[in-house]
Protein backbone atom coordinates (compact mmCIF):
# COMPACT_ATOMS: atom_id res chain seq x y z
CA UNK A 1 0.00 0.00 0.00
CA UNK A 2 1.48 3.29 -1.08
CA UNK A 3 1.86 6.20 1.07
CA UNK A 4 -1.18 8.45 -0.12
CA UNK A 5 -3.74 5.23 0.11
CA UNK A 6 -3.03 4.54 3.79
CA UNK A 7 -3.12 8.87 4.24
CA UNK A 8 -5.72 9.95 2.18
CA UNK A 9 -8.79 8.09 4.26
CA UNK A 10 -8.27 9.78 7.30
CA UNK A 11 -9.09 13.37 5.80
CA UNK A 12 -12.20 11.45 3.83
CA UNK A 13 -10.37 11.18 0.85
CA UNK A 14 -11.69 8.22 -1.70
CA UNK A 15 -8.27 7.39 -3.27
CA UNK A 16 -10.37 5.25 -5.76
CA UNK A 17 -12.58 8.07 -6.72
CA UNK A 18 -9.67 10.07 -8.18
CA UNK A 19 -8.09 6.76 -9.76
CA UNK A 20 -9.17 3.57 -10.56
CA UNK A 21 -13.30 4.83 -11.20
CA UNK A 22 -15.36 4.20 -14.07
CA UNK A 23 -15.91 7.82 -15.40
CA UNK A 24 -18.23 8.64 -17.88
CA UNK A 25 -18.21 10.85 -21.05
CA UNK A 26 -20.08 13.56 -19.64
CA UNK A 27 -17.82 14.16 -16.72
CA UNK A 28 -14.89 16.46 -16.12
CA UNK A 29 -12.33 14.38 -17.49
CA UNK A 30 -8.87 14.50 -15.61
CA UNK A 31 -7.03 15.56 -19.07
CA UNK A 32 -9.75 17.93 -20.18
CA UNK A 33 -7.39 21.15 -19.13
CA UNK A 34 -4.83 20.09 -21.44
CA UNK A 35 -5.26 21.37 -25.32
CA UNK A 36 -2.72 18.80 -27.47
CA UNK A 37 -4.82 19.54 -30.21
CA UNK A 38 -6.72 16.24 -29.87
CA UNK A 39 -10.28 15.69 -30.30
CA UNK A 40 -12.15 15.38 -26.71
CA UNK A 41 -14.24 12.59 -28.72
CA UNK A 42 -11.05 11.06 -30.28
CA UNK A 43 -8.95 10.34 -26.84
CA UNK A 44 -12.73 8.95 -25.39
CA UNK A 45 -12.58 6.78 -28.06
CA UNK A 46 -8.52 5.77 -27.27
CA UNK A 47 -9.36 5.67 -23.83
CA UNK A 48 -12.16 2.78 -24.78
CA UNK A 49 -9.73 1.12 -26.87
CA UNK A 50 -7.50 1.16 -24.34
CA UNK A 51 -9.58 -0.31 -21.70
CA UNK A 52 -10.44 -2.83 -24.14
CA UNK A 53 -6.88 -3.79 -24.96
CA UNK A 54 -7.27 -2.67 -28.59
CA UNK A 55 -4.22 -2.06 -30.49
CA UNK A 56 -4.25 1.38 -32.49
CA UNK A 57 -1.68 1.59 -35.36
CA UNK A 58 0.57 4.93 -35.39
CA UNK A 59 -0.43 7.22 -37.82
CA UNK A 60 3.01 7.94 -39.17
CA UNK A 61 2.36 4.65 -40.85
CA UNK A 62 -1.14 4.47 -41.67
CA UNK A 63 -4.14 6.81 -43.23
CA UNK A 64 -4.88 9.40 -40.68
CA UNK A 65 -7.32 8.33 -37.89
CA UNK A 66 -8.38 12.06 -37.63
CA UNK A 67 -7.66 12.54 -34.02
CA UNK A 68 -7.40 16.40 -34.58
CA UNK A 69 -3.96 17.35 -33.65
CA UNK A 70 -2.52 17.99 -37.84
CA UNK A 71 -5.50 20.73 -38.06
CA UNK A 72 -5.34 21.74 -34.46
CA UNK A 73 -1.37 22.33 -34.79
CA UNK A 74 -1.38 23.03 -38.53
CA UNK A 75 1.17 20.77 -38.91
CA UNK A 76 1.24 17.60 -41.03
CA UNK A 77 2.80 14.25 -40.68
CA UNK A 78 6.69 14.61 -42.68
CA UNK A 79 8.59 11.97 -43.79
CA UNK A 80 12.17 11.84 -44.49
CA UNK A 81 14.32 13.27 -47.64
CA UNK A 82 13.91 10.21 -48.80
CA UNK A 83 10.40 9.30 -49.00
CA UNK A 84 10.98 6.27 -47.27
CA UNK A 85 9.26 4.83 -44.25
CA UNK A 86 11.60 3.68 -41.69
CA UNK A 87 9.25 1.91 -39.62
CA UNK A 88 8.50 -0.34 -38.73
CA UNK A 89 11.57 -1.63 -38.63
CA UNK A 90 12.16 -5.16 -40.64
CA UNK A 91 13.92 -8.23 -39.76
CA UNK A 92 17.58 -8.05 -41.80
CA UNK A 93 17.69 -11.91 -42.40
S1 LIG B 1 -2.11 12.32 -39.15
FE1 LIG B 1 -2.34 14.03 -37.70
S2 LIG B 1 -4.54 14.34 -37.49
FE2 LIG B 1 -4.23 12.32 -38.43
S3 LIG B 1 -4.24 10.87 -36.73
FE3 LIG B 1 -2.11 11.44 -37.10
S4 LIG B 1 -1.67 13.18 -35.72
FE4 LIG B 1 -3.90 12.91 -35.87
Amino acid sequence: MKCAERALPDFGVDVDWYTTRERTYEEVLPWDHLDSGLDKDWLWEDWQDALDETEVDDCRWTPCFDCGVCPAMQTEIQVGPTGKKLLPLSVIK
